[in-house]
């Protein structure tokens, strides 16, 4: 057992430690050794099994039993101290586990020696195989290895030692059921292993989708053999396109979410980042929908963001990510675009709200929005959220300087202290662009 915990073994809130693992199998253990230790010693006893092992044969069938229970109760106790200290140091590494199979195994060997007649030791493989499942399934490979190799070596040293006393005349076909049994679990471990890694990634993909990234895809290629598991890769795989539309849209304008737009600024920050390519940002908001709400009810509001998500997605670029940040706020990333870029795209935006009526509410009635602008060469990974607050800088300007126009963030610009020094309101309208 480890002397002083390892802080980095300790793995991560969710997943159950070793310690806990080997505390709840002590259980297991207890019971499993008391059923099968104290049932043959019970049988015996009776004398429905009265076969002399090499011991019984050396000594007396009583001594056998009794050399039996000893080992037993040796065995309990050694597994109670153990678990005594995992419970007080609350930890347990990989050399725990190496101690808790060898134990095992010793006693599962030793006990075989002591009360089974040389001529039935396959049976100690047969029972072997519970607690190999059970160290593959808890430990994983390594540990199993090791249990394996205690398999191999006190089966060969009970086999010999019985050979030694000339009660196992056939000794190859003794080895014949070790070879036998070490295939078959070798064959389980393996296909274990292999499925384990498997499960491994298919929580990868959905601790991912449960951060609101669906970008991984479960790999069904890889699986050679198609099972359960593969099944539910498949699935998750035609569910993806539809949870992401779930989690990162938004169901009234149809844009992206505020999730949504945080999750592809990751990516388009880092992109231009690797490029030193410009960022911009255009912070929307309708002007007076307080008004359209009041004069048509809410649902007429409504139908007005429904027709807005739909301007925006068609007048902004197909790279641009457009977000419904808010209520009636909307938000758009222009990746690699300058501020004249963005100018050019706020233009085309309120040319649209200008020219194209809202059905919602009538040729009558026009919808107007203010937008403020802020770009800047992407330097580091903090610059969405600067521009989204400068961006949201220079819409309040725009608002204060009148509604249904665009601001372009500057610095000096100051939105929130009354003073507005040095204000530049650009008068899109005026401006000459090829639409
Ligand atoms: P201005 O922006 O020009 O200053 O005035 P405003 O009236 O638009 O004011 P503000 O942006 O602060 O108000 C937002 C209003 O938008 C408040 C709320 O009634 C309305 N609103 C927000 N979310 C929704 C929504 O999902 N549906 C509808 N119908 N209305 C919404
Ligand atoms: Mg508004
Ligand atoms: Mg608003």
């Amino acid at each position: 057992m480890s002397p002083t915990p390892a802080p980095q073994a300790v793995p991560a809130t969710g997943e159950l430690s070793t310690a806990e693992i080997l505390q709840w199998q002590g259980k297991f253990r207890r019971v499993f050794v008391l059923l099968i230790g104290f049932g043959t010693i019970a049988l015996k006893w009776a004398g429905v099994i009265n076969s002399d092992s090499v011991v019984a044969r050396a000594t007396s069938p009583h001594y056998a039993l009794v050399f039996g229970a000893v080992l037993i109760i040796a065995y309990l106790v050694f597994i109670q101290l153990m678990l005594g200290i995992i419970a007080r140091r609350r930890f347990a590494g990989q050399d725990a586990v190496i101690v808790a199979v060898v134990a095992d195994m010793l006693l599962l060997f030793s006990a075989v020696y002591v009360v089974t007649p040389p001529s039935e030791y396959s049976r100690a493989l047969i029972i072997a195989i519970f607690p190999v499942q059970f160290t593959q399934l808890y430990f994983g490979q390594r540990a199993t290895v090791y249990n394996l190799a205690c398999v191999a070596v006190f089966y060969t040293v009970v086999v010999l030692a019985a050979s030694d006393h000339g009660m196992l005349p056939e000794l190859a076909e003794r080895f014949w059921d070790l070879a036998l049994f070490l295939l078959g679990t070798l064959l389980f471990v393996l296909l274990q292993g292999h499925i384990a890694k498997r499960l491994k990634r298919i929580v990868q993909v959905f601790e991912k989708a449960q951060e609101g990234d669906f970008s991984l895809e479960y790999d069904e290629a890889a699986d050679r053999m198609p099972d359960a598991i593969t099944v539910i890769g498949r699935a998750y795989n035609r569910m993806r396109g539809h949870l992401e539309t779930i989690v990162l849209t938004d169901p009234l304008s149809g844009c992206f979410n505020r999730r949504g737009f945080d999750q592809l600024a990751v990516r388009e920050v880092s992109r231009a980042l690797r490029g030193n390519h410009p960022l911009s940002v255009l912070a929307l908001d309708v002007d007076h929908f307080k008004r359209i709400n009041d004069e048509y009810g809410h649902l007429t509001g409504d139908e007005v963001l429904r027709e807005m998500g739909l301007l925006l997605r068609e007048t902004a670029r197909l790279g641009d990510v457009v977000a419904r940040y808010g209520g009636e706020e909307f938000e758009i990333l222009a990746p690699d675009t300058n501020h004249e870029g963005a100018q050019i795209l706020a233009y085309r935006i309120q040319h649209a709200f200008r020219t194209r009526p809202f059905a919602a509410v009538g040729v009558e009635r026009a919808v107007t929005i203010s937008i403020g602008i802020a770009s800047e060469i992407a330097r580091n990974d903090q610059i969405a959220q600067v521009l989204i607050a400068r961006a949201d800088e220079a819409l309040y300007v725009a608002k204060r300087n009148g509604r249904d126009r665009t601001e372009l963030w500057h610095p000096g610009m100051r939105a929130f202290d009354g003073s507005l020094p040095g204000r530049r309101s650009i008068e899109l309208n005026a401006m000459k662009i090829d639409e």
